[in-house]
């Protein structure tokens, strides 16, 4: 634990991340890759919590013509399916895990209740945050700040398709510039892709650093649990 640099994460995985190679719904073995991944940090004696995404199944703005409401609503159920597909990859490796969701569904998973998540993580459970924050018109992303807030977490893992934050889209840009710091006011000024608005503020609000990092590498949730420099961290 003596290198360790963060002893509660929040893991935050889009739903995109969790589809592989095939763009749409889950792909167990990238699933499984993962539940590896964080069992290497329970192993560790680290806290995990995670919030998965949706938007390999739906979100809410595919919902064209839709009440924006209900479209949300089928985004959130969405980040429940990737929940339970989680938490079968992590339980098969014998981590042991909760599903809480923000919105009741007592028959598959427990409600989101903040001293018994807390209760969890200090037993070494992972505990994966579904449902969103379960209310329509937010992110996944804002879930994840608002949960690592709440749950005392001491940083927010940021894993994502790319490996870092860039000034500009890398897959079109070949120069485009990676940062390896930056701070939440540059990150809301410049508009960076990073996370959406709400969820900067109330990471910068609570003073929650960011980590941006691939998934695509294998070994990279440890190593920006280490502090090793990988991606881009946005902090105060
Ligand atoms: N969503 C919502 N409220 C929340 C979280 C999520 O309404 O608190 C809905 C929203 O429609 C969103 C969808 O769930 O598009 C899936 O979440 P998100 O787009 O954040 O998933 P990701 O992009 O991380 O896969």
């Amino acid at each position: 634990m003596s290198n360790v640099k963060y002893k509660r994460v929040m893991l935050k995985l889009s739903g995109e991340a969790l589809a592989g190679k095939n763009g749409y719904g889950i792909d167990f073995e990238v699933t499984s890759r993962i539940a590896n991944e964080i069992k290497e940090l329970v192993d560790m004696g680290i806290q995990v919590g995670a919030v998965v995404g949706g938007g390999n199944i739906w979100r809410g703005r595919n919902g064209e013509n839709m009440d924006r409401t209900t479209a949300d609503y089928m985004g959130m159920l969405a980040t429940c399916i990737n929940a339970l597909g989680l938490q079968d990859s992590l339980e098969s490796i014998g981590v042991d895990t909760r599903v809480q969701t923000a919105i009741e569904m007592k028959e598959v998973a427990e409600p989101f209740i903040r001293r018994r998540a807390m209760r969890h993580l200090e037993k070494g459970r992972v505990v994966i945050f579904a449902a969103g924050t379960g209310n329509p018109y937010f992110s996944t992303d804002t879930t994840a700040a608002l949960r690592a807030a709440e749950i005392e977490a001491d940083v927010i893992l940021l894993a994502k398709k790319v490996d870092g934050v860039y000034d500009k889209d890398p897959h079109k840009y070949s120069n485009a510039k990676k940062y390896d710091k930056l701070n939440y006011i540059e990150v809301l000024e410049k508009g960076l892709q990073v996370m959406d608005s709400t969820a900067t503020s109330l990471c910068m609000d609570n003073s929650i650093p960011i980590v941006v990092f691939g998934l695509d590498a294998p070994g990279n949730i440890k190593k920006a649990v280490l502090g090793e420099k990988i991606g881009t961290i946005v902090s105060k």
